[in-house]
């Protein structure tokens, strides 16, 4: 792997709840431009390290960085402001609310203030600035007719693409996923791991937790196993694949 500067790095993060220990001091690096995985069984820690990267959650122990800067503790919004934006499992766009507005308000937003506060505080010209760079961002991930629709009459796999480029209005280095392909059917998995692989080849790196295995295993540089919050393995698919600790933690043996 190389020897740049990782976007994001992991040193000996943990985080315990009480006398459970979610992440167990999980060391692992993004190289720029990587689109890695996240994986592991139910419970492994996968979402509560997105929560330590993310700022959501702070660190018990250990520490993250993002291109060189040691960014735990400094909370969500500046966290997000330096580069790093999330997607969530569950699509959280406005149904009755365009496409286009959806992106605008989110980009607005920077996941920071309630959806309403942010219309309230839009000056007419903020507001074209940030429909402008919606429609960019609509444009790049491929849904331009679709702008004006209400985003609620978009197919699933339509509807996870917008959120991605809710999270790309906010100009990220890197992005984290959490199952973007879950629930999807086979074509719109196909066109999600596309549109990864358009954005690793616009510079964006992408870390995602994701449970369907053919989908990871075709689409990512580098997988990182996760089983009872320690990281049991880490490679690329290849290798990965054949891992008999990650059999094992999968088979429950
Ligand atoms: P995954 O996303 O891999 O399924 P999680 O990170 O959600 O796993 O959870 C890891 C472990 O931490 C689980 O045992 C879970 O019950 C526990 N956990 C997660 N969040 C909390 C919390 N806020 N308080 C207490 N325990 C938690
Ligand atoms: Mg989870």
């Amino acid at each position: 792997r190389s020897a740049a500067t990782p976007i994001l790095s992991l040193d000996r993060a943990r985080k315990a709840f009480g006398g459970l220990v979610a992440v167990n001091d999980v060391s692992f690096a993004v190289e720029r431009g990587d689109i890695v995985a996240l994986i592991g069984p139910n419970g492994a820690g996968k979402s509560t390290t997105f929560n330590l990267i993310t700022g959501v959650l702070g660190l018990t122990s250990g520490s993250v960085t993002f291109a060189g800067q040691k960014i735990a503790g400094i909370g969500p919004q500046a966290i997000a402001s330096l580069g790093i934006a999330r997607s969530f499992q569950h699509v959280k766009l406005l149904p009755e609310m365009s496409v286009l507005d959806n992106v605008a308000l989110g980009a607005h937003l920077r996941g920071s203030q309630g959806f309403l506060a942010g219309l309230f505080r839009l000056d007419r010209a903020e507001e074209r600035r940030l429909k402008a760079e919606a429609a960019r961002q609509i444009a790049r991930v491929g849904l331009a007719e679709h702008m004006h629709k209400p985003a609620g009459s978009l197919a699933l796999g339509q509807q996870r693409i917008v959120e991605i480029a809710r999270a790309l209005a906010l100009d990220p280095e890197l992005l984290l996923l959490d199952e973007p392909a879950a629930g999807l059917r086979h074509f719109e998995k196909t066109a999600l791991a596309d549109l990864l692989r358009q954005l690793k080849g616009e510079g964006v790196s992408v870390l995602l937790v994701e449970h369907d295995m053919g989908f990871v295993m075709n689409l990512t540089d580098h997988i990182v196993v996760l089983d009872f919050g320690t990281r049991i393995a880490e490679g690329p698919p290849a290798i990965i694949k054949k891992d008999p600790a990650v059999l094992a933690a999968y088979l429950g043996a």
